[in-house]
């Protein structure tokens, strides 16, 4: 076959989005991304998965932005750099280009903090800042046991989280913040008039915020309900 050498996208996409590769095999790599549909398409779901795409400045990873940067300091000062150097900044700064578009296709560009949030249910990981500031409120009665337990940063948004799992392993998760929670893209009103529910990438979300600040996710809408009647109804929330 001609034009394309046998590779493994997923492979060497794992291996660049988690920083593994080596430099060199990094900066070819750059550049084949460039022409290889098959690779840009698991590079673009390795940084989708990972979050990385809340914020465009944490698109590129940490060695490829040390790389633009220098690139485009070389490419600024006046042409004393030899011509090849311009040409890489170019090559650099059009995989950057691609990147973003593609993160904006693909993203369901949610906001940060509901982006953020929607990964920790659906990865059931949370990066934490220390201990919950609410205890965490018990659910067993709804068949739900406390798995985690934590103060997390959604984007900027400090917010407590709870992870909860029913009897066939399904989680649900809670968020708790003394700010309010941006409104997720294609959400409907509640018809009671308090806050808001929406569909995104096959999670439910549903978010108020009365008597508190609250976002409930899970992939079973049916775990949303309880968790967030728990929320309005028990007073474990009422300052
Ligand atoms: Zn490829």
């Amino acid at each position: 076959m001609i034009g394309r050498r046998s590779h493994e996208p997923e492979l060497q996409a794992a291996e660049y989005v988690s920083g593994e590769m080596r430099r060199r095999e990094r900066r070819r790599f750059d550049a084949h991304l460039v022409g290889c549909e098959d690779c840009w398409r698991e590079v673009s779901f390795g940084w989708k998965g990972r979050g990385l795409a809340e914020a465009s400045r944490e698109v590129a990873p940490p060695g490829l932005r040390d790389e633009i940067r220098a690139a485009l300091s070389i490419a600024a000062r006046p042409s004393r750099a030899p011509r090849r150097l311009a040409v890489g900044a170019v090559a650099v700064a059009l995989v950057v280009l691609l990147t973003l578009g593609a993160v904006a296709i693909l993203g369901h560009r949610q906001p940060g903090a509901i982006d953020a949030a929607i990964t920790a249910a659906r990865t059931e990981t949370l990066a934490s800042r220390g201990p919950s500031t609410h205890a965490p409120p018990d659910l067993s009665e709804e068949g739900l046991v406390l798995v985690m337990g934590e103060r997390v940063d959604l984007a900027g948004l400090p917010s407590d989280a709870f992870m909860y799992r029913d009897a066939a392993g399904e989680s649900v998760f809670l968020f708790v913040s003394g700010s309010r929670f941006p409104t997720a893209r294609d959400s409907t009103a509640r018809p009671d008039g308090m806050g808001w529910q929406a569909r995104s990438d096959g999670m439910t979300l549903v978010c108020g915020d009365r008597p508190v600040n609250y976002l409930v996710i899970s992939e079973n809408p049916s775990l949303v309900g309880p968790v967030e009647h728990m929320v309005k109804t028990s007073g474990v929330f009422v300052a």
